[in-house]
């Protein structure tokens, strides 16, 4: 067979620009999740399908499912501001479990929801003396920050609540000097009573709040 050098250049060619394009076709590919997925990602983040608001009431007496479930029926549902910008557009949506421990054992707590009829989104009712996603109450969480600040033995909060171990101690401490030591003592807040609301009102969640996620908190005032 006689192939004739100009043949041999069209093919040549033809290799080329599928080569070339071959290679502009990942670049554009390459690109696009460079600059999209990560954006993406992070919208995923942001904004999760249940968003929290954490509900503080002056007259709260500690953890039990019965202070929460008071609270929850003398909560005036239609005083939120849903973080759709929507107020008084909430109605009753179920309920969850989440486990918690305490000083009686580990004990479930009935989660109740509520659901935005503007923006449809479900929102979790969490009392304020738990922080989202642990099962270590806000006050023990506290307690062991507390005796890790003075240098003191854990003894005492183990003793109060023996369901608290080594490994939860070890954990928490862990949490709060990579995430809020500094954040703390940078804004000049105390371990005291109001760390709620000062964590809310300046890093938009609940303290010792480790994972990403939307969090609200609604002041029960009567
Ligand atoms: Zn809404």
């Amino acid at each position: 067979m006689n192939i004739s050098s100009d043949y041999l250049k069209k093919v040549f060619f033809v290799l080329l620009f599928v080569c070339e394009n071959l290679k502009k076709g990942k670049r554009i590919e390459s690109t696009h999740h460079s600059r999209f997925y990560p954006l993406r990602a992070l919208e995923i983040n942001q904004v999760p399908n249940i968003i929290m608001i954490t509900v503080y009431w002056k007259k709260s007496k500690g953890f039990s499912q019965k202070n929460y479930d008071e609270i929850i029926i003398n909560l005036d549902f239609h005083k939120i501001t849903c973080p759709c910008g929507q107020t008084g557009q909430f109605i009753k949506h179920g309920k969850y479990i989440r486990f918690i421990k305490t000083p009686e054992g580990l004990i479930p707590l009935e989660i109740k929801r509520l659901k935005c009829q503007a923006c449809l989104k479900t929102h979790a009712l969490l009392p304020e003396f738990i922080v989202p996603y642990s099962k270590i109450l806000l006050n023990d969480q506290l307690s062991i920050i507390k005796s890790n600040e003075k240098k003191i033995s854990y003894e005492s909060v183990m003793l109060s609540n023996p369901l608290i171990d080594v490994d939860n101690i070890s954990y928490v401490i862990k949490q709060y000097l990579s995430h809020w030591k500094e954040k703390l003592f940078s804004f000049g807040i105390n371990l005291n009573q109001k760390i709620t609301q000062s964590c809310f009102s300046f890093f938009k969640k609940q303290f010792m709040q480790i994972k990403r996620g939307s969090n609200i908190l609604f002041l029960q005032t009567t």
